[in-house]
């Protein structure tokens, strides 16, 4: 009888070892996966390294801007077109780090949780297609639009978050490599998809962030007067516009740029405040489209006082933004205060689709503060950007004039949105060493936007 017991203690154990290891396993499988399968040593799907599978990248149109014949890339047959979309296809080298060729490899590899990697011959490849949200003419009217400037421009749709628009520069043809002059300083960073990894100074578009927290905490802030003489001291440091505002409202400072003003107002918020709201807006902490990880935008306001929070509540000082995401803030304001992702995998008719939009949308802003933050938005572009230099756009926008040191001319950023419900559309444009935002940056924005509602 003791030894009944014994061995079925013994026996006991051994189950409980083995099942132990089981979930173990199969947790270690859930979660990677699609790892194991990608590894480059993995024959079925790659020679030397390098994919060797069949599929097609489309864009949302249905224009087939990649395919692959087992492991030989055409490209589309437009430069223009498959120079602008570059970024998001990836290149032959796989240098492009965030394009689809790397980042959706587990897609067109045909690899899925349940069956595996299927077996070429008597596969459907249509299980290896991508199909992406983004607009490729769009995008190349984007790319042209650039005209050989550095820089990037995203456009998406902010009720369901697909990126309609994404374009960074330099480029380069994928179709011919060979062809770059690497050492050229025009093609600095050209492997780098600036939408969604870059990070630059982002000037007076913060101000977006410093007027949300100045409706929120600044009692009466709507009927208040701000006094701008053209400068302002702060202990030190001098705070200066170009030319003296007047007496101005919070919506008149924003509408001219008013620096004297948002000086003030920086100050009478205190850092708290407004690191609190420059995190909300998507500062110091990056998204994921579809598994991207994006750059991250910062705002450290921990040692900000004085001069310092002022120009930081201007957009300068040590703030540094990612275009795609204040991109997503664009989105939120116009959208209610509510940030939807924006996402380049399409995954139309998909139990995904459904929800996505659920689980990830976010409320960044309390919603009056983003209706009257619109309301001012769309106050810039009547009162002082010109409507009709967006005649019918219904736009909603803000420019910045990025410093970025001496003899450096600045960065030009454009951003905001359509208020329109057949083109529910945000947006971000930057240009960088180029100018002024309302100078280089707007007309840039307004073509493109044109062509997209177009
Ligand atoms: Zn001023």
């Amino acid at each position: 009888m003791k030894l009944i017991i014994r061995r079925s203690a013994i026996l006991f154990i051994f189950s409980l070892l083995l099942l132990t290891g089981l979930v173990l396993f199969l947790g270690n499988y859930i979660n990677n996966a699609s790892t194991w399968v990608q590894h480059s040593s993995n024959r079925h799907l790659y020679t030397d390294g390098k994919l060797n599978t069949t599929g097609n990248i489309y864009d949302r149109s249905g224009r087939l801007l990649l395919e692959m014949i087992e492991g030989n890339i055409n490209f589309h047959e437009d430069t223009t077109i498959r120079t602008a979309v570059m970024h998001a296809t990836g290149d032959l080298n796989d240098n492009v780090a965030t394009g689809a060729l790397v980042a959706f490899r587990d897609r067109l590899s045909g690899w899925n949780f349940f069956n595996g990697v299927y077996e070429f011959d008597d596969m459907n490849t249509s299980g290896n297609d991508i199909t992406l949200n983004l607009d490729a003419q769009l995008c190349a009217t984007a790319y042209r639009e650039l005209a050989g400037h550095k820089g990037a421009v995203g456009i998406y749709n902010y009720e369901t978050g697909e990126i309609i628009c994404m374009v960074s520069t330099p480029s380069f043809d994928p179709a011919h490599p060979g062809n770059i002059p690497f050492d050229d300083p025009r093609h600095e960073g050209v492997y780098i998809n600036r939408l969604l990894s870059s990070v630059y100074v982002p000037g007076s578009i913060f101000k977006l962030v410093t007027t949300a927290a100045a409706i929120d905490h600044i009692p009466h802030v709507k009927e208040k007067v701000y006094k701008c003489e053209g400068k302002i001291q702060i202990g030190e440091d001098i705070v200066s516009c170009l030319t003296p505002c007047g007496e101005v409202t919070l919506e008149q400072a924003l509408a001219t740029s008013c620096n004297t003003t948002f000086a003030q107002i920086s100050l009478e918020l205190g850092s708290k405040t407004l690191q609190d709201y420059a995190n909300a807006a998507g500062f110091n902490s990056t998204m994921h489209v579809d598994g991207i990880q994006t750059g991250m935008g910062r705002v450290d306001l921990s040692d900000a006082e004085g001069a310092n929070l002022a120009w930081a509540g201007i957009g300068q000082y040590t703030n540094t933004a990612n275009p795609l995401n204040f991109m997503a803030f664009m989105g939120a304001i116009a959208n209610g205060g509510v940030r939807v992702p924006p996402s380049l995998l399409s995954d139309e008719g998909s139990f995904a689709s459904l929800i996505r939009p659920l689980i990830k949308k976010e409320r960044i802003i309390p919603p009056k503060t983003a209706e009257k933050l619109g309301r001012m938005m769309r106050n810039n572009v009547t009162s002082t950007y010109g409507e009709w230099n967006f005649k019918g756009l219904e736009l909603c926008a803000k420019t910045g004039t990025a410093e970025v040191g001496e003899g450096k001319l600045p960065h030009a950023w454009f951003a905001g949105y359509l208020d329109r419900e057949d083109y529910p559309l945000a947006f971000v444009v930057i240009v960088e060493n180029s100018g002024s935002g309302l100078r280089v940056a707007a007309p840039i924005a307004a073509n493109i936007l044109r062509a997209a509602v177009n």
